[in-house]
């Protein structure tokens, strides 16, 4: 890798200033150095010139003249809520996602915690069952589990990858595990070939956390699809949103005729009260908004696609600082986030905390992402004292249950590591806008010998 990129840069270092046509093609993430910045050599933190400014990236949530219409459409229909009409936007929503998907049923509910919550109960679990997930997600992903009072069981990952790592999910299971949730994170599949098998060989149902990875393609197949339901996630950040909302996808029409009940305060299509279940519609004004994103969604996906190969095309090649890991078979992302591992070996020991400060004065703004794994969150002592858990597990798996609670690729990765760039809007930016990205890390690379001073 250093070699490598070592004589690369010897390379670009001995091109002309009059190469700056060919520079497009060498090394567009030099252009920075071609177009003959005198103070280059200089991190904008220590009073250099920044590589971006006075530039904004594209506004998110996405928003167009089609949504403005769908939205003034319901108001003036007054349907306003799913039961009034079977046509209304949620049904009609329901139908042609399903349809973008690849599944015959779609249901949709008010949040992607309640997509996971929903999942989780019309699958049948509940007190006394464990379901093994990742400490690295949004809170949404454990909730949906401890509202069914099951226990959500933390496996590490994979420490590149930032997905659950199948090796020890497997370590994990016991005589109580009842499922799997594999989380997608950052819009990438989790390592789904063999969370199936691992699934098949002890019996377990698969709930795809999707609530990052609309449209994402694995192995010729949607996220989503592959398990035995998947969730989504439509709240503002996310890359097909409407504020607050979530959907459930499956193939299983009972089963999804199960979480059409559940969410429906337990009451099916047909009006019968039959079951546990909270109320969780999505209402008609957020079915608008989704409806009215849909025939243009897959444009802004495949440009997030584009953008990010670019991006991971130049990144590669800068020392220390890798784009994520993705598993043989993933065809395309979400890029809900675009995500980073960051290695302060190659940056003079640099604490990412410096090279954040760096990037930022250069005009590119990252953050550091979850700032904690699950594991490390109270609700962990909060259930263990909780008489329903008490009573549903024996003190012994309690005990063990807290000790176990250990994911230390998952605390490398929150404290040292993770270096994300929101994708939903700036990925949808212009190549300009990627090479400020590229410039701006390439040139806190050259720089490196200034990052402890920032
Ligand atoms: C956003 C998200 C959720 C929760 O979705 P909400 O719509 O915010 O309830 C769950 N899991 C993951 C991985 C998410 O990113």
């Amino acid at each position: 890798m250093k070699n490598e990129s070592m004589s690369r840069r010897a390379f670009i270092k001995t091109t002309s200033a009059g190469a700056i046509a060919a520079s497009q093609i060498i090394a567009p993430a030099y252009a920075f150095n071609l177009q003959g910045n005198t103070q280059s050599g200089k991190l904008a933190a220590l009073g250099g010139k920044a590589i971006r400014s006075n530039k904004n990236w594209p506004e998110w949530p996405y928003r167009d003249q089609n949504v403005l219409d769908e939205i003034m459409k319901t108001t003036k229909s007054g349907i306003w809520c799913r039961i009034q009409s079977k046509t209304g936007t949620v049904p009609t929503f329901e139908k042609k996602y399903a349809e973008m998907i690849g599944v015959k049923r779609c249901v949709a509910v008010g949040s992607g915690t309640q997509a996971l919550h929903t999942s989780v109960e019309a699958l049948g679990l509940g007190p006394g069952d464990e379901i093994i997930t990742s400490p690295y997600t949004d809170p949404g992903t454990i909730a949906s589990i401890l509202s069914a009072r099951a226990l959500p069981v933390l496996a590490d990952l994979d420490r590149r990858s930032f997905q659950l790592d199948p090796d020890d999910v497997e370590r994990r299971i016991n005589e109580n595990t009842k499922a799997i949730m594999p989380v997608h994170m950052m819009g990438q599949p989790a390592h789904m070939e063999r969370f199936m098998q691992i699934a098949k060989k002890h019996k377990l149902l698969v709930i795809e956390d999707a609530c990052q990875a609309h449209f994402a393609k694995y192995q010729g197949k949607t996220l989503g699809t592959i398990g035995d339901v998947g969730c989504f996630s439509h709240q503002s950040s996310k890359v097909l949103s409407c504020g607050e909302g979530g959907s459930i996808v499956g193939n299983d029409e009972e089963l999804m005729e199960k979480c059409y009940t559940v969410q429906n305060h337990g009451t099916s299509k047909f009006g019968r009260t039959e079951t546990i279940g909270p109320k969780y519609r999505m209402n008609e004004f957020e079915g608008a908004i989704l409806l009215g994103q849909l025939p243009t969604v897959l444009e802004r996906h495949a440009l997030r696609n584009k953008n990010a190969k670019y991006l991971t095309s130049k990144i590669k090649d800068i020392p220390g600082i890798y784009p994520q890991k993705l598993y043989e078979g993933t065809e395309e992302g979400s890029f809900y986030l675009y995500c980073m591992s960051y290695d302060k070996k190659l940056y003079n020991g640099a604490d990412r905390s410096k090279y954040f400060k760096a990037l930022a004065a250069e005009g590119i703004s990252l953050s550091p992402y979850i700032k904690n794994g699950l594991h490390k969150e109270p609700w962990v002592d909060n259930i263990i004292n909780r008489k329903v858990y008490q009573k549903m597990y024996t003190p012994q798996r309690l005990e063990q249950f807290k000790e176990e609670m250990v994911c230390p690729n998952c605390d490398i990765v929150c404290d040292e590591e993770m270096v994300m760039l929101w994708a939903s809007g700036p990925l949808l930016g212009t190549q300009e806008d990627m090479d400020d990205v590229i410039n701006a890390l390439t040139k806190v690379y050259e720089n490196r010998d200034q990052l402890n001073k920032v």
